[in-house]
C-alpha cells in the first residue's frame, strides 16, 4: 500500500517537500496567499479547499507516514474527527463507538448527533465481540481509539478490520496516543485514521491542527465535506507543523523509550498502585500491543498507594508540569478525574475504571534520571508533610 517505500525518518524530513526553484533554499517556502490565479479550471486553489502549496506538501507526507494513498489536515483534531464521522453518517445511520474516547470526540456524539437523526452505541469493553454485540442493521461506522486515554487499553485492530468488512461498516481509529511513528493502522484494514496533530505531529505544545489519512476515494468524500464546513488549517501553522513532523521519528522513539522506562520504574516502586502502560508484560493489552505496535508509546497512567493524595503528588513536582495536554517534548501529567474526564461524572468513571486518585502522565524527553528524581522527591515531599499532620 505504502506509495513511498522510504523509511520513518527520511519521511519525516523530506516527503512532500516544496522545492525551492528560485533561491534553492533548504526548507519548504510559506506561501501565505490566499488568492491564487487560476491553473485550469480544475485547480482553484485556495486555503479552505485544502489545496494551497504547504498544505498538499504536507498532506503527502502525512499519508506517507500512515501507509494511506492520501490525507488531509485541519484546524484541529476535532475538525479532523467530525467531518470524518459527518462526511460518513446521515439521519437515520447508525455508529458503534468504542467505551473510551476522547472527551471532545464523547462530547460531540453525546450532545450533536440526535440533532442530525444519527443514532450510536458505546461498547462495553474494547473486546471485538464488545463491537459485534452492537451491530445493527443501520449501523455504518466503527470507532476506536487505541491505545485509549487514560487507562491505555488496547484495541485489536486486526479483529476490527475483519470485523467491519464482515459488516460492510466503514472503520475509523483516533491513532493520536501512538501516533504515526508507532502504529499504522492502514495496514490492519482499517479504512480511515484520524490524528489530533497538536500532540505528537506538533510535538512542542504551540500547534493546534488535526489530519485523516485513508483512500483517494474515502479522502474525497470527507474533503467534498470539509470545504463546506471550513475547518482548514492556516499555512503559517501547516509550514510550522511540516518543520515539527521532520523530528517526529526520533522524539517519539525517545518518549517510547522513557516512557518504558518510567513505567518499569513506577510498576516496581512501593509507594506507587497500579501502572498502566502497554509496555508492561503484566497490561492486559501487552500482547496485542506488541503484534499491532512498533512502539509502546508516551503515555501511561498510575496511581499512588492509598493514604498518598494524588493532587498534593502532582503539586510538588518541580520538573514534570501538570497540563491539560499532552505529547510535547516536556513531561506533564494530569487528573483526569478532575479535567479531561470529569463531565463523565463519577458513575461513569467508576465503570470505566478511571479511579479519583489516577494520574495521566504524557512522558517528554528529559533525562530520566532527572524524572525519577522529580517523583522521588514529590513523593518524599508528601508523605513526610503526612507525618506532619497525623502528629499535630
Ligand atoms: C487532543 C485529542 C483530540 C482532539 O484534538 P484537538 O486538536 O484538541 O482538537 C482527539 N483525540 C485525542 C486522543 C486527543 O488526545
Amino acid at each position: 500500500m505504502n506509495p513511498n517505500k522510504k523509511g520513518l525518518n527520511t519521511i519525516c524530513t523530506h516527503t512532500g517537500e516544496v522545492k525551492d526553484k528560485q533561491f534553492k533554499g533548504a526548507i519548504s517556502p510559506l506561501y501565505m496567499s490566499t488568492s491564487y490565479a487560476f491553473e485550469d479550471v480544475d485547480v482553484k486553489r485556495y486555503p479552505r479547499y485544502f489545496n494551497t502549496p504547504n498544505q498538499e506538501s504536507l498532506c503527502k507526507k502525512i499519508a506517507a507516514l500512515e501507509h494511506a494513498e492520501s490525507a488531509l489536515i485541519f484546524g484541529s483534531g476535532m475538525a479532523a474527527i467530525s467531518t470524518a464521522l459527518m462526511a460518513f453518517l446521515k439521519a437515520g445511520d447508525h455508529i458503534v463507538l468504542q467505551q473510551t474516547l476522547y472527551g471532545g470526540t464523547y462530547n460531540l456524539v453525546t450532545e450533536e448527533f440526535h440533532k442530525y437523526g444519527i443514532e450510536y452505541s458505546f461498547t462495553e469493553g474494547w473486546q471485538p465481540e464488545a463491537f459485534e454485540d452492537k451491530i445493527q442493521e443501520n449501523t455504518k461506522v466503527l470507532y476506536i481509539e487505541t491505545p485509549s486515554n487514560p487507562l491505555l487499553t488496547v484495541t485489536d485492530l486486526d479483529a476490527i478490520g475483519k470485523l467491519s468488512k464482515k459488516h460492510g461498516l466503514i472503520s475509523m481509529i483516533d491513532n493520536t496516543f501512538a501516533s504515526p511513528v508507532n502504529q499504522n493502522p492502514i495496514d490492519f484494514d482499517i479504512d480511515i485514521v484520524i490524528h489530533s496533530a497538536t500532540k505528537y505531529m506538533g510535538g512542542h505544545s504551540d500547534i493546534c491542527a488535526g489530519a485523516v489519512a485513508s483512500t483517494e476515494e474515502n479522502i474525497k468524500r470527507i474533503f467534498a465535506l470539509a470545504k463546506n464546513f471550513g475547518g482548514s488549517l492556516s499555512d503559517y501553522t501547516v509550514w510550522l507543523l511540516e518543520r515539527s513532523m521532520k523530528t517526529m521519528g526520533i522524539r517519539v522513539r525517545a518518549q517510547n523509550e522513557n516512557a518504558q522506562r518510567m513505567a518499569e520504574y513506577l510498576d516496581a516502586h512501593q509507594d506507587i498502585g497500579a501502572v498502566y502502560y502497554p509496555g508492561l508484560p503484566n497490561h492486559p493489552g501487552h500482547r496485542v500491543a506488541k503484534a499491532q505496535m512498533k512502539g509502546f508509546g508516551g503515555m501511561l497512567s498510575f496511581e499512588l498507594h492509598e493514604g498518598l493524595d494524588a493532587s498534593q503528588f502532582q503539586k510538588s513536582l518541580q520538573l514534570i508540569k501538570p497540563s491539560m495536554s499532552l505529547a510535547g517534548v516536556e513531561s506533564t501529567v494530569l487528573s483526569p478525574s478532575q479535567t479531561s474526564h470529569a463531565l463523565l461524572g463519577a458513575e461513569e468513571r467508576k465503570r470505566q475504571g478511571i479511579k479519583d486518585g489516577l494520574i495521566r502522565f504524557s512522558v517528554g524527553i528529559e533525562e530520566t534520571e532527572d524524572l525519577i528524581a522529580d517523583i522521588e522527591q514529590a513523593l518524599n515531599k508528601i508523605k513526610s508533610k503526612g507525618t506532619a499532620v497525623t502528629r499535630s
